[in-house]
C-alpha cells in the first residue's frame, strides 16, 4: 500500500516514523523543508501535491486545523484535484467536524472516500505509538484501514460516520479545559481558605473527584510549571471550533464558553504557548496568590 502524508508537525513526523517502521511505502510533504528532510532520511520519499494525489492509494494529512486542511486538499493544485475514485483520504488533524463533512462531500464527488480521525495523546504518544484515534467514517473503510492507524495508536475506535471523529474530539477537548478550570478554581480556594492544596489533592484523588486531568495538572499547578505539554493556542482552536459546531447544531455550551474566555485572557497576557493548566494563573492573578507556593 502506498501512503502520503501531508504535514511534519511535533505529532505528524513521530507519526511518519512509526509508519516507515512498520513497513509502509511513505510520501511525505511539509512547509518545513527541514521536517521533510528528516523523514526522508528515516526512509519516507518527499513528494508533491500532484505526486501524491496521483500516485497514493491513501492520503493522511496532520496539519493544525481546518483552513489548512481545506487549503492542501481542495485549493488551487490541492491534492484532491489529482485524486481519483477508489483513493481515500484520512484526516488525522483535530479540525472542525463541520468542515469535515463539507470535505467529504466534495471528495464523495470524484468516488474518493474519507475517514476524519483525530488523536488525542500528545508528542510523548505519537513517538510511542500509542496514541488514541477517534474515527467517523463508513465502516468498510474504517476496517480497510484500521491496520494502518494501529501503526502509530493503541486504540482506534470508530465513533460513527464523517465527522464523527472530530465531534468526539471536541468532546474530549471541552471536558479536559472544564475540569482544570475546576481544579484551579477549587484550589485556589483550599489555599484562600488556609488549607494547602497539595494536602487537598493528596486527600481527594483517590475519591469521586479524582481524575486524570487532576493527577496530571494539580502537580503542575501546585509546582507553578506551565511548560507545554498541550499549548494554551491548541485548546483555543479546539475550543472555537467546539463553539462553531455547538452553534450550528444548536447544542448549549455554557461552560466551554467561559473557559475560552479565561484561555483568551491567558492568550491576551503572553500565556498563549503555556501549558493548558496555566489556566490556574487566571486564578492566581485574581487573588494575588500562588497556588501551593
Ligand atoms: P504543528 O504546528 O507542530 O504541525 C503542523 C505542520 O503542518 C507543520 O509542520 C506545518 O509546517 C505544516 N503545514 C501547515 N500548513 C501546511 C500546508 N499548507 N502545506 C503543508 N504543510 C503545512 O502541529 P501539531 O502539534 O503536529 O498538531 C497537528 C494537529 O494535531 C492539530 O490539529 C492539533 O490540534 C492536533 N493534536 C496535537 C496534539 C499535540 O499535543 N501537539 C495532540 C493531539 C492532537
Amino acid at each position: 500500500m502506498k501512503v502520503g502524508l501531508i504535514g511534519l508537525g511535533i505529532m505528524g513526523k513521530p507519526m511518519a516514523k512509526n509508519m516507515l517502521k512498520a513497513g509502509y511505502d511513505l510520501t511525505v510533504s511539509d512547509l518545513n523543508k527541514a521536517a521533510v528532510e528528516e523523514v526522508v532520511a528515516a526512509g519516507a520519499k518527499a513528494g508533491t501535491n500532484q505526486e501524491i494525489g496521483e500516485s497514493c492509494d491513501v492520503v493522511l494529512t496532520m496539519l493544525p486545523n481546518s483552513p489548512q486542511v481545506k487549503a492542501v486538499m481542495l485549493g488551487e493544485n490541492g491534492v484532491a484535484s489529482y485524486m481519483k475514485a477508489g483513493q481515500v483520504f484520512i484526516d488525522m488533524s483535530s479540525i472542525n467536524p463541520v468542515a469535515s463533512k463539507e470535505i467529504a462531500a466534495v471528495l464523495a464527488e470524484k468516488g474518493v472516500e474519507m475517514l476524519d480521525a483525530p488523536v488525542s495523546g500528545g508528542e510523548p504518544k505519537a513517538i510511542d505509538g500509542t496514541l488514541s484515534f477517534m474515527v467517523g467514517g463508513k465502516q468498510e473503510v474504517f476496517d480497510a484501514y484500521k491496520p494502518l492507524l494501529e501503526t502509530m495508536g493503541a486504540s482506534v475506535v470508530r465513533c460513527g460516520d464523517v465527522g464523527a471523529g472530530n465531534t468526539t474530539k471536541l468532546a474530549n477537548q471541552i471536558i479536559v479545559a472544564c475540569n482544570i478550570q475546576a481544579l484551579a478554581e477549587a484550589l485556589t480556594l483550599a489555599q484562600k481558605a488556609g488549607v494547602d492544596p497539595q494536602l487537598v489533592f493528596e486527600a481527594i484523588r483517590g475519591g469521586l473527584a479524582g481524575s486524570t486531568v487532576m493527577n496530571a495538572k494539580a502537580p503542575m499547578m501546585i509546582e507553578g510549571n506551565d511548560k507545554p505539554g498541550f499549548k494554551i493556542d491548541l485548546h483555543i482552536k479546539d475550543l472555537n471550533n467546539a463553539l462553531d459546531c455547538a452553534h450550528t447544531v444548536g447544542a448549549p455550551v455554557p461552560m466551554t464558553a467561559e473557559v475560552q474566555e479565561i484561555l483568551q485572557w491567558l492568550h491576551n497576557n503572553d500565556g498563549g504557548q503555556k501549558d493548558h493548566s496555566a489556566i490556574a494563573q487566571y486564578y492566581e492573578h485574581m487573588t494575588g496568590i500562588k497556588i501551593g507556593r
